[in-house]
């Protein structure tokens, strides 16, 4: 077995973006209120802001949303701003929450008129629930089943108007019948830059400090064009500032303090560079294959696969080809290592596929 060229990797990830409830609590308070306080996304604002605007003309519920795009990008906060600009409540669920079609009979009749029921992970409902879910949505009914057996029946119980806002990182998964029953779906995209800055200069007027044009913009380009990510490192600067520096959020702080936590200057953490450290080094620019990839940096493979690699290979520094995993021109750049000549990621190195799966060698 290979030995490690990186020291194992093994702290909590700065740079994920999922979130735990501590997290969650912190958020709470940063979540944009209102559609305009809502940075990016301008095209998704600016259509959910008609249909909202045109059910409050009506006077009706709007018809069903369903939001998609990676973790950490705005669907819950969207979920709520929706319920807050039709001036009603928003009820939470989730996908992996609802264990059987009865738990999601027993949420959605106990709704009330013009109500928003937010389902996060909506792919992750167990197939029984999502039939239940499409009546309830198309016909707002549901049939309440009594007794068992042979002896079962089924009373139909009427529901009112009420709003489905979907949430699912994967639209891919869902399945057409479910899909067709949200009359608008908002693709939600990784953030620029810019708009980055703008979530992180907000995030730290809500936290009541100061933050220096020059900071917001280092703490941008190393989120990962996430939201979640952004407000996460910006809370890491201000513990340093406030710890180790003079309490001032300047391009200082943010530097410092993000060097403690190992993420480096276009968003990479220790994982992320282990793994293309693994294939530039160790492998000579691949092609490796996931399992012996993941060996070498002491992680799982789902870890590799699921949690570094997607970032890695958006940022062009990872390519997938049939016969594994290689690193691109810029990963060695950004490594500052030189190419043995002929490596993958050398000039005139060979073609990259991005979607083929790495281990099983058979070309697609
Ligand atoms: P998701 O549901 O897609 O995982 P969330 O809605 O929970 O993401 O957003 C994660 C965090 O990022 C929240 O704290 C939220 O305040 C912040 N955030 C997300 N999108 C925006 C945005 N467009 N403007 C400002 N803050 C945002």
């Amino acid at each position: 077995m290979a030995e490690p060229v990186e020291p194992e990797y093994g702290g909590e990830r700065l740079v994920t973006s999922s979130a735990d409830d501590v997290e969650r609590a912190a958020e709470a308070a940063l979540r944009p209120k209102k559609l305009d306080e809502f940075v990016g996304q301008r095209v998704v604002r600016d259509q959910l802001s008609l249909v909202l605007q045109a059910a409050l003309a009506r006077d009706a519920s709007p018809d069903h949303v369903l939001l998609s795009g990676p973790p950490g990008l705005g669907k819950t906060t969207l979920a709520m701003i929706i319920a807050a600009e039709l001036g009603t409540s928003l009820r939470v669920t989730s996908g992996p929450a609802i264990q059987h079609a009865g738990d999601l009979a027993a949420v959605l009749s106990s709704l009330e008129e013009g109500e928003v029921l937010f389902i996060d992970e909506i792919h992750r409902l167990a197939r029984p629930a999502e039939e239940l879910l499409y009546v309830a949505m198309e016909d707002f009914r549901v049939d309440v089943v009594v007794g068992k057996g042979a002896g079962a029946s089924a009373i139909p119980l009427a529901l009112p108007p009420f709003t489905v806002v979907g949430a699912t990182t994967r639209s891919g998964l869902l399945p057409a019948p479910l899909r067709d029953r949200f009359g608008f779906t908002g693709h939600l995209d990784f953030y620029d830059a810019a708009e980055l800055e703008r979530v992180i200069t907000r995030s730290a007027g809500l936290m009541g400090v100061d933050i220096q044009h020059a900071a917001a913009h280092e703490i941008a380009g190393r989120s990962r064009g996430t939201p979640r990510i952004a407000n996460r490192l910006l809370r890491r600067v201000r513990d340093w500032a406030q710890v180790r520096g003079d309490g001032r959020l300047d391009l200082k702080a943010a530097r410092a303090a993000l060097e403690v936590y190992e993420v480096d200057p276009i968003g990479l953490d220790r994982l992320d560079r282990a793994v293309l450290a693994a294939v530039c080094r160790r492998f000579g620019g691949g092609p490796v294959g996931l399992s012996t990839l993941a060996m070498t940096v002491g992680e799982e493979p789902d870890t590799v696969e699921t949690v570094a690699e997607p970032y890695l290979v958006r940022e062009g520094l990872l390519g997938r080809t049939p016969r594994g995993r290689v690193a691109t021109q810029a990963a060695w750049e950004h490594l500052g290592l030189e190419p043995p000549p002929g490596a993958w990621g050398a000039p005139l190195g060979g073609t990259l596929f991005d979607g083929a799966d790495g281990d099983a060698g058979t070309p697609q």
